[in-house]
Order: C-alpha cells, then structure tokens, then sequence
C-alpha cells in the first residue's frame, strides 16, 4: 500500500532463544503492509528453515563479495557466522511507503539506527531471566550443546546492551508481550497513518 511517503524500519533484537522469531511472526500477522527483510546468513540452514524464506542462506565467499559490492544495509558476524540485509530490499520497500521489520543483532541494530535515526525504531527483547532464556533455547532443539553455550555468553553482553534501544519489551508471557510489541508498531504507523490522510 502505498502512503505517500517513507516507511518506517521497526528493528527487534534480543538474545538468541527469546522469541524473537516468534514474535515476529505474531507482529506479521497482525499488520498486512509490514514486510519482513529476510537476511543472507552464512549459518547452515535449520531442519524446518526453507531458502528465500527463514533466509538467503550463502557461502561465505559469496557473502563477503556482497560486502565488496557494498550490497548490505548492515552486517555482523553473530555466534560465529555472517549474517547481513540487503540494503536494496529495504530501500526499495522504505521508498513505496512500506514498513519494514528487522530482525537482527545489537551490532547490526546500531548500525541500522545510524544510518536511519528518523525512520529507525529499536525493540529489544528481553526474557525474564538467564535461566529462562537457557530453558527456551534448550527447548527448541535446534541448537548443539557447544552452540548454547555460545549463545547463552553472548546473551549476556547482549542484554547490557538494551538501554541503547528505543523499546524494550519483556517476553514473559507470549500473548501479553505480543500485544506490546504490535502496539508500539501500531503508535508509530498510526502517527504515519494520520498524516498520510491529511496529505
Ligand atoms: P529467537 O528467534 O529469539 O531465537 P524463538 O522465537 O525461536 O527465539 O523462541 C525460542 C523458543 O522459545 C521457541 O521454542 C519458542 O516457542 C519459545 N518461546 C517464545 N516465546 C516464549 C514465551 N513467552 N514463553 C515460553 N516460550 C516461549
Ligand atoms: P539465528 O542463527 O538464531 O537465526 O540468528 C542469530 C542472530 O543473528 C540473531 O540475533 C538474529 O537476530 C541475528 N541476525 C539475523 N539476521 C541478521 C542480519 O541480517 N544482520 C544482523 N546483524 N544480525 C542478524
């Protein structure tokens, strides 16, 4: 849908195994012209996780010469593998008037919000505990025991990091945090919302 001007770039972050993703998919459904950025990663793909769609799943040769063409928006190495938005995806969705979701590390957000500080709002997701966030990554079975242990140390810096964000929002309760995150995006495309209609 077109608005008339630039959309918005709605960034989420938090550590691996907070729900991101599944938020994500909550916000997703509940805005029909918010589009998700799907990132290249050089990460092998997940059982489950499907080319074009979970990511554009790349060699690293292939990522790094993307970075040579100055193809990403932003990139970072997170856990040990690369992973980037296409800045061409985005500018192009940003320039017809769409909203954009993000959903990347603190390195990549920061990058993000400097680059776009007026158009760029930062959610950081945060668990309600260490312990927590270990169970819900055990849970998902998707990791190895030596990439846990990885994740959960990130975790840790990561979380130090959530003041530089502009939300932050709790993941206690699934339903209750989804409703937070959909009504923030929602106070910000519904100032958007407003001013299209008097223009
Ligand atoms: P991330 O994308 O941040 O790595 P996921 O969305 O994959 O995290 O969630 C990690 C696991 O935690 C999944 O198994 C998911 O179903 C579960 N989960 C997500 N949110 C909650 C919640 N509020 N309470 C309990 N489990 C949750
Ligand atoms: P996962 O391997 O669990 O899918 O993702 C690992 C981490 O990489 C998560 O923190 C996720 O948000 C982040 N990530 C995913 N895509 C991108 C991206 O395009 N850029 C950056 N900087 N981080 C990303």
């Amino acid at each position: 849908m077109k608005k008339g001007h630039e959309g918005k770039l709605f960034v989420i972050s938090g550590p691996s195994g907070v729900g991101k993703g599944t938020l994500r998919a909550r916000a997703l459904e509940g805005f029909d012209d918010l589009v998700y950025s799907i990132s290249c990663t050089t990460r092998p793909p997940r059982e489950g996780e499907r080319e074009g769609m979970d990511y554009r799943f790349i060699s690293e040769q292939e990522f790094l010469e993307r970075v040579r063409q100055g193809q990403f928006l932003e990139y970072a190495r997170v856990h040990g593998a690369f992973y980037g938005t296409l800045r061409s995806d985005v500018e192009r969705d940003l320039a017809a008037g769409l909203d954009v979701l993000l959903e990347i590390d603190v390195q990549g957000a920061l990058q993000v919000k400097q680059l776009l500080p007026s158009q760029a709002i930062l959610i950081f997701v945060s668990p309600p505990s260490v312990e927590e966030l270990e169970r819900r990554l055990r849970w998902r079975h998707t990791e190895t025991e030596d990439k846990i242990r990885v994740r959960i140390a990130n975790a840790k810096e990561e979380l130090l990091q959530a003041d530089k964000y502009d939300h932050v929002v709790l993941n206690d309760d699934l339903f209750r945090a989804a409703e937070e995150l959909k009504n923030i995006i929602y106070e910000y495309r519904g100032k958007v919302g407003i001013k299209s209609e008097i223009l």
